[in-house]
């Protein structure tokens, strides 16, 4: 894990909000949760923040709980995941070519950063646009981890409106999608369906070759 995000009590409320956690949940995570995945994978999606009793219980994003559910069973699908389901760190699946991180590390009271915990955060989520390799993907899951993404690339929003399967080739040859959040809300309200979400992510891997 990056040494400046391990620890990091840069976001007040944040910090305060974890050493909470722990209390409540020993065992539980509760610290801030750095991506996983292959170094060198050529997608990256990145989420809002780490889910209470999902990535922020687990350590890993996307690990216990629904939005993980579903985004584990599609990347499964077209092939970046070994299995259809994470469930804990260390239950063996592994994401192929392809990482998992979010615009804020640490869990949110509420599930809602607020602006100035995104802007903090965003120099690790920068790093790790950085370092992907020419002709990545960025697949960003909801509007703030899209704003965020492009906040990370120094883009202007209005050149890059946020739209579920919007995809945008960016100068220097990498390549943005945007998907709605497969958060349990938007499952439980129909706005992401596994077919809508399967749809947003099944030309990955030919935007790839
Ligand atoms: N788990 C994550 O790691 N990120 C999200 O955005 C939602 C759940």
């Amino acid at each position: 894990m990056d040494k400046h995000l391990q620890g990091c009590r840069r976001c007040p409320r944040l910090a305060a909000y974890r050493d909470e956690l722990k209390h409540c949940y020993p065992d539980y995570h509760c610290a801030p949760v750095p991506a996983s995945g292959p170094a060198g994978a050529r997608l990256l999606v990145v989420g809002l923040a780490p889910g209470l009793h999902g990535a922020n219980a687990s350590g890993r994003p996307f690990t216990g709980d629904a939005s993980g559910d579903l985004l584990f069973a599609t990347l499964h699908r077209f092939g970046f995941a070994s299995a259809a389901q994470s469930r804990t760190k260390a239950d063996g699946t592994r994401l192929l070519d392809c990482r998992l991180t979010n615009a804020v590390k640490c869990v949110p009271p509420q599930n809602r950063p607020l602006g100035d915990e995104i802007n903090t955060c965003n120099r690790f989520l920068a790093e790790e646009i950085a370092s992907l390799p020419p002709k990545a993907i960025v697949l960003a899951l909801g509007g703030v981890a899209h704003r965020a993404v492009l906040k990370a690339l120094g883009l202007r929003p209005a050149q890059y409106p946020f739209a579920d399967g919007a995809s945008y080739r960016l100068e220097d040859g990498r390549r943005l999608v945007c998907a709605y959040h497969p958060s349990k809300l938007n499952q439980n309200t129909g706005r992401v369906s596994a077919e809508s979400f399967a749809r947003v992510l099944a030309p990955l891997p030919g935007l790839l070759q």
